[in-house]
């Protein structure tokens, strides 16, 4: 099987998403088109192993992916995968427990993720990983590691592949290829799920499709699994279900949120909107939602400690800027006017290199510079606070009063929020200010699913015969309100191997 790159993806998702926004538009009556023991709606990072498992089991399988080429977000995820008492960390002596992982997950997420469900993902974890590593998963010579992207674990538990989600994707898909290439598995490209077609009892029972051509047929199959991910890229599900506009283009363009209709549409709900949380610190290309990423300001501050303040829209500040936790931030932020903050710096802070300054995408000193002397958006400059706030788009009037006691905080060594690396006071004009927006890279309602990811009513009943895992059943099932590290990939995985090996009941 020739490898898959990211150049294929690009190539083959422009053409599909225009067609995906709404499930049954214009779409003629279905024929029937056959029948299988399982129907996997999306072949992505979750319905890929689901499929792959459910066939070992002799299993007749249907995928129907909506994209030219299956793979979903493992084109562009990074994939950081965490698994605790993995044989890769029993070789390299790390003691570790799905146990302790669990616990981890509790402290980063406050206690607010699904236990249920992020037990199963814990303590199936490992097995995902030895799986995906005997498959031949070549990772990074230094893992699994502690990380810092979001608030760390406790243990060396945390690992990913040169080529992220790709190297995944390529490991997996040699694992299907042998099920497909023996017609155990039958693929269908550009064909997106529109319907479930349900018996009388409710029982689901099929899938109804449409192809590319505006084909519609209809599948049946004893069980059908929902893996379509999450809704990152649909405008309006995103801003009703996560209560915020969706500022930042940087998902899977086919995650528009299908499996929570059609779910829905089958007499499942969707949880878990109390979840929703930002990530940090994004530098948008325009205003014009939703808008490209020209960096990200993600300071760590044990390793990055920060020089400026952030100022939110009323000029005021509201955090300690250098508490070591990126979880901080990002509730910090979620209370803010637009979830956007201007970090401030004076002159001293971007001219000295003695201070370091933490962008990435190699958005360093002279780039940086060389964006606030271009006028490039959101980067401004200006001789006085007023002026930079006008500028820039916060109070900077109110801004002069904060900044003045930000000073006084700083020579003195007590600061009104507790923050303690304060290196220098911001005097010297010219005043700089970077405005930092939330953004995000997946989406945290979904589907509800019990304990045996069988999509559940409001009553708590199971829809018979209808699954779900991955994204679709929301980011916030198994981190809660947080980011915790490799908690979409590896339970994505989990779950789908876990529905395929044993879960769903397959009367073959
Ligand atoms: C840039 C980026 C980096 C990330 N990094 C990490 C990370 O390091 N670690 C981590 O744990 N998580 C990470 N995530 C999140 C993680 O990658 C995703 O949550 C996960 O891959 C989603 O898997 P999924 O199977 O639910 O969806 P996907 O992998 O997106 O698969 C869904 C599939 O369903 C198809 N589909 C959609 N609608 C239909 C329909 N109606 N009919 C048929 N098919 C349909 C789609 O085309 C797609 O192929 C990242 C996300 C992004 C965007």
């Amino acid at each position: 099987m020739a490898k898959l790159t990211k150049r294929q993806f690009l190539s083959v998702a422009g053409t599909t998403a225009a067609a995906s926004l709404a499930l049954r538009d214009g779409v003629a009556h279905a024929e029937p088109a056959g029948s299988w023991d399982l129907i996997v709606v999306g072949g992505g990072t979750a319905g890929i192993p689901a499929a792959i498992f459910a066939a070992q089991r002799g299993a007749k399988v249907l995928i129907l992916e909506a994209a030219g080429a299956l793979g979903g977000t493992l084109y562009l995820s990074s994939a950081q995968l965490s698994a605790a008492g993995t044989k890769l960390q029993e070789e390299k002596g790390i003691e570790d427990t799905p146990e302790e992982h669990f616990a981890d997950i509790m402290k980063i997420s406050k206690n607010t993720g699904n236990q249920d469900i992020i037990r199963l993902a814990v303590f199936n974890a490992a097995a995902t990983f030895d799986w995906l590593m005997d498959s031949g998963l070549e990772l990074l010579p230094d893992m699994p590691t502690i990380a810092y992207g979001h608030d760390p674990y406790s243990k060396p538990r945390y690992a990913w592949a040169p080529k992220m989600g790709i190297d995944v994707l390529n490991v997996m898909m040699g694992q299907l290829q042998p099920h497909i290439d023996s017609q155990q598995v039958e693929v269908m490209l550009q064909t997106r799920a529109t319907a479930l077609i349900q018996d009388e009892s409710g029982s689901v029972t099929g899938v109804e499709s449409v192809d590319a051509d505006g084909v519609a047929r209809q599948h049946i199959a004893q069980s059908v699994v929902l893996t379509s991910g999450g809704y990152s890229a649909n405008d309006k599900l995103f801003e009703e279900l996560e209560g915020n506009k969706r500022y930042c283009n940087c998902t899977y363009p086919m995650s528009q949120g299908h499996g929570l209709s059609l779910g829905v549409s089958a007499g499942g709900y969707i949880r878990g909107m109390e979840h929703h949380l930002p990530l940090f610190g994004a530098v948008l290309t325009s205003d014009d939602y939703p808008s490209g990423k020209l960096t990200t300001h993600r300071p760590w501050p044990p390793h990055n400690p920060p020089l400026g303040i952030f100022i939110n829209t009323e000029g005021e500040r509201f955090m300690a800027e250098d508490v070591p936790s990126h979880d901080a931030h990002e509730q910090a932020l979620l209370g803010q006017t637009d979830e956007r903050c201007w970090l401030v710096w004076d002159d001293e802070m971007l001219q000295n290199p003695e201070y370091a300054l933490y962008f990435s995408r190699r958005f360093d000193r002279e780039k940086l510079k060389e964006a606030f002397d271009n006028g490039t958006a959101f980067f401004d400059k200006a001789d006085s606070l007023p002026e930079l706030g006008q500028l820039a788009g916060f109070d900077g009037d109110k801004a002069v009063a904060t900044l003045a006691e930000y000073n006084r905080g700083q020579s003195s060594g007590s600061d009104r929020f507790g923050r303690k690396h304060m290196p220098l006071p911001l005097a010297k004009a010219p005043f700089y200010a970077v405005r930092l927006q939330s953004w995000q890279l997946v989406t945290f309602a979904g589907i509800a699913v019990n304990d045996k990811l069988e999509v559940i009513r409001r009553d708590g009943q199971p829809v018979p015969g209808l699954y779900a895992a991955g994204e679709v059943i929301g980011a916030g099932a198994t981190m809660g309100r947080s980011y915790c590290g490799g908690m979409q990939v590896t339970p994505a995985i989990t779950f789908g191997r876990m529905l395929g090996q044993d879960i769903i009941p397959l009367k073959t």
